[in-house]
């Protein structure tokens, strides 16, 4: 379901950036979603996990269906903070790839508490700034990410590797090879 989205409903800006406003993070196809938080759900299910986390706002949609499935809180880590946004937080300095921008992903300490077993869902893994900005903060609040689960990795760029190399079990349900405005091909 997801390869023929991405196939039929993706469309490359250039040979970096996949865009999928129409099914993903824009529009949002709910049964889609719904598929891909129960595929995440059983993939992580022997991991005696006890919260997901994502980043706002696109990793909200597959993360939120994968907390149901799994039965377990979700925390939405804030790329901004505002006046309200008060209590104890827990903030670190994230590169954004598609803005090339950055940005300060903040999470207040009582959503991440000590001691949790944390799955980490987001739409893309491209060079895993946002990833390790997620594992710097779970670090800091004395919890430990025992999965990532990926909507579309784009393989041609480092983050599954940095993930994997530093042991993470990173589970992404479509790995493309390439991005050109004629072709979207798929790396197994
Ligand atoms: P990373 O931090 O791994 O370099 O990039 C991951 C984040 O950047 C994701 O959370 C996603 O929001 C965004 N991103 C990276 N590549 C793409 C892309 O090709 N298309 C879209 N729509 N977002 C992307």
């Amino acid at each position: 379901m997801l390869k023929d989205a991405i196939l039929e409903r993706g469309k490359a800006l250039n040979q970096d950036v996949l865009l999928v406003d129409s099914f993903l993070n824009h529009q949002v196809d709910v049964p889609l979603m719904k598929a891909i938080g129960e595929e995440f759900a059983k993939h992580f299910a022997d991991k005696g996990l006890t919260r997901i986390v994502t980043i706002e706002s696109s990793g909200i949609a597959p993360a939120a269906f994968t907390a149901l499935a799994m039965g377990l809180p979700l925390v939405i880590m804030k790329k901004q903070t505002s006046k309200i946004m008060n209590g104890n937080l827990l903030q670190t300095t994230v590169c954004s790839f598609t803005k090339g921008t950055q940005y300060e992903l903040t999470v207040k300490h009582e959503f991440l508490p000590a001691g949790e077993k944390i799955l980490l869902i987001d739409d893309f893994l491209a060079s895993g700034e946002a990833a390790f900005g997620v594992l710097n903060l779970v670090q800091q609040a004395g919890s430990e990410v025992c999965g990532v689960g990926i909507v579309i990795e784009k393989a041609f760029q480092s983050g599954h590797k940095r993930l994997v190399d530093m042991g993470m079990d990173v589970y992404s349900l479509a790995r493309i090879a390439s991005v050109s405005p004629d072709s979207i091909e798929f790396a197994d």
